[in-house]
């Protein structure tokens, strides 16, 4: 279908219990028909070049999935479309998801890049206000995002700024259906820097290893343990 990425969509892969599924939402709009469908935001002109984030957080949630596919790890979208889908209509196909799949555990795991004034740089992942099993499962993921060359950073959204960061409401969307749930912001595509490094293919390769290597050891956790939580 015109507008649509070649995901292997619906088909969740994998189903060991306690099983662990990995929903993979990328964020904002990607192109249709040549035109970026989250122009002229989340985007970046720097002259001789353009960075779309849209753009971007499709390249590596495709890449992110074919890994996961090749080592039969569950996994779903919360998008399938290039269009900009609302993140009430991605929070809706996750609870379809989750409901569908009863006896799974479920990192939503939302990829996007950052934007801010000249010189903000580094990658960051967000998960909700208080301690919970999100956070716990980005303990994991955390260690192996120094291997994107950026600085790191930690936060947690406040529920009283989730309509100040749009993006964030996906956070409180996937833990109100039991989800685990983590932001993450791969590097500042508002930093000449770090957009070039991001739309280097190796760089992208070594970005979606460290989400793959990170959700491994979730996974094993849960197996292992049952909960994500210490044990
Ligand atoms: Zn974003």
């Amino acid at each position: 279908m015109k507008g649509f990425v070649d995901y292997d969509a619906w088909t969740v892969q994998g189903g060991e219990k306690p099983g662990v599924m990995i929903i993979l939402d990328s964020g904002h709009g990607g192109r249709v028909s040549g035109m970026y469908t989250t122009a002229p935001a989340k985007m970046f002109d720097f002259g001789d070049f353009v960075f779309e984030e849209g753009v971007q957080n499709r390249i590596l949630v495709k890449q992110l999935a074919a890994k996961l596919k090749a080592n039969n790890i569950a996994h779903a979208f919360t998008t399938i479309s290039n269009y900009d889908e609302s993140l009430d209509e991605r929070g809706v196909k996750i609870g379809h998801i989750v409901s569908s799949y009863p006896k799974y555990h479920f990192l939503v795991l939302s990829v996007h890049a950052n934007a801010g004034e000249g010189s903000a740089h580094g990658a960051e992942y967000w998960t909700t206000k208080d301690l919970n099993d999100s956070d716990y499962a980005a303990n994991f993921i955390f260690p192996y995002l120094y291997d994107l060359g950026f600085s790191i950073r930690i936060n947690r959204a406040k529920p009283n700024e989730y309509d100040k960061e749009e993006s964030w409401k996906i956070l409180r969307l996937a833990e109100k259906k039991g989800c685990m749930a983590i932001l993450m912001e791969m590097g500042f595509f508002t930093n000449r820097e770090e957009a070039l490094k991001m739309l280097d293919g190796e760089w992208q390769g070594t970005a979606v290893n460290a989400l793959y290597k990170g959700i491994v050891d979730i996974i094993n956790k849960i197996r292992t343990d049952g909960t994500i939580r210490p044990t």
